[in-house]
């Protein structure tokens, strides 16, 4: 049950000393403090406010069991008093990490039977860029160093994570040149995001261009020096941009064409978000390396995995030590919860609910917003969606004449309304626990229409 806190006395104090994560702090200070989150339980978080909120995005596209689960506490208990900790560096290992692995290899259909755990997302792909760099170096192909990604990516929020992403505005922060690509040998090309940037082709034509505009950098680039490209199965952050089926399959024949490794960030795709196990499923590729983290642990801990190709493992066993990894790699109470995470989604059969069940169930819901005045286009995969929120359905113009009005008006009044969704730009994204029910769904949508209505004279006024 949840604690009595003083929330005004939280509030002064989260103002006072607590840095949150990707915010405006000024922001947050004149609005009174952050919303603080006291507890929650299923698809259902808890304000100080007393307000009880349908967490449709899964706190941060992770919380795929639902909250609450007391296994997983259990779990996390037991292993803390066997053994809370021991590291991976003294050729040593724990069961928990070594079974978790064994299960992650075997998610992947035997297909990429080695993995190195991190802690977050964003080490998951530090990783991946230090050891595709690596493989080249000590396969001999010492000029294959470029990676290349697309822009409107997202892979973390550290060095290597912002470089191989696509963010403009994060590109802009911390390093030495504003508006230059934070590290060397970072390559990037367009998105295939069809409603925004391809509606003068059919989906397939876009498709087809924005899988050309990859093999156009290779040659750009020189073959002989791209190591890697990385995407994530369907964009997440960037407002969960949904392929034309025709792009991965391509953007993997010309990986093969040009031998560069494919690596997927199933960061969120994973654990089966799209319907699938793995979202390269989903878009029907075979990556060489994935990165996977968020679902992983259902975020009940923080850990992540990557997972590798026997053909790249057995070259970089030639080279001598990787060094590289963390003091947390492997962290047995972080795996432990990770394991037990994993067996719940497979016995609760969460994966093929989502392809069954409630991910067609979300899209029918989608579509039916698909008559509302200010809705340009409802996509989802799985139970992954987004509306986007347009002026004029016809053109597909925004409000205020660019976008970045309209969607963070409908999310607030969401949010007001008991729905918890994020706003990129002017979609409203949603990503809802795995377990979430078709009642719920009902809920969510309904939540979406009525914030819709609301927003309208008041978006109507901006023009
Ligand atoms: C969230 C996310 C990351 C970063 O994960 P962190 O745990 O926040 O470091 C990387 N890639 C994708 C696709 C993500 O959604």
């Amino acid at each position: 049950m949840p604690r009595n806190y003083d929330i005004a006395e939280l509030r002064r104090l989260d103002i006072a000393h607590h840095l949150p994560a990707q915010a405006d702090w000024q922001e947050i200070e004149d609005l009174g403090g952050s919303r603080i989150i006291t507890h929650a339980d299923g698809c259902y978080i808890h304000d100080g406010d007393g307000n009880r909120i349908l967490d449709g995005m899964a706190g941060l596209w992770c919380v795929n069991v639902g909250y609450g689960r007391d296994e997983l506490a259990e779990v996390a208990r037991e292993q803390m008093l066997e053994l809370p900790y021991y590291n991976s560096f003294f050729k040593t290992a724990n069961a928990p990490a070594i079974l978790l692995a064994e299960k992650i290899a075997s998610l992947t259909g035997g297909r990429l039977p080695h993995v190195f755990f991190n802690s977050s997302g964003s080490e998951a792909n530090d990783t991946i860029l230090r050891m595709v760099r690596h493989y080249w170096q000590v396969k001999g192909e010492h000029s294959r160093t470029i990676v290349i990604s697309r822009h409107n990516a997202y892979h973390g929020s550290t060095v290597a994570g912002v470089s191989m992403g696509g963010m403009k505005v994060m590109h802009g922060q911390g390093f030495p040149a504003p508006g230059i690509l934070p590290m060397a040998g970072i390559e990037h090309v367009r998105q295939p995001y069809w409603y925004n940037e391809g509606r003068d082709m059919t989906p397939e034509d876009f498709g087809t261009a924005c899988a050309q505009a990859i093999e156009d950098k290779i040659l750009e680039v020189g073959p002989e020096n791209v190591a890697a490209f990385i995407g994530e199965p369907v964009q997440g952050a960037g407002g969960v941009i949904i392929p034309p089926a025709n792009y991965w399959p391509q953007v993997e024949a010309i990986c093969r064409k040009y031998g560069i490794l494919l690596v997927c960030d199933e960061v969120i795709c994973g654990f089966g978000r799209t319907g699938n196990i793995w979202g390269h499923e989903t878009v029907g590729v075979k990556p060489d390396i994935i990165a996977m983290a968020k679902g992983l642990s259902s975020g009940y801990l923080p850990i992540s995995a990557v997972a590798v190709s026997a053909e790249i493992v057995q070259v970089i066993k030639t080279g001598g030590d990787f060094v590289h990894g963390y003091t947390y790699s492997g962290h047995p109470v972080a795996s432990a919860v990770a394991l037990r995470n994993i067996e719940i989604m497979e016995r609760e059969g969460l994966f093929e609910k989502v392809r069954n069940e409630t991910g067609p169930y979300l899209a029918e819901k989608l579509a039916t917003l698909r008559d509302h005045p200010l809705v340009g286009e409802a996509r989802s995969v799985g139970l992954l969606g987004a509306v986007e929120v347009v002026a004029d359905k016809a053109t597909g113009a925004r409000f205020g004449g660019a976008e970045g009005t309209a969607g963070p008006m409908v999310r607030d009044i969401c949010i007001r309304n008991g729905l918890m969704v994020r706003g990129i730009r002017d979609s409203i994204v949603m990503c809802p626990p795995l377990i979430i029910t078709p009642s719920q769904i009902d809920d969510l949508i309904g939540i979406i229409r009525t914030s819709l209505d609301e927003a309208e004279p008041k978006l109507r006024a901006i023009g």
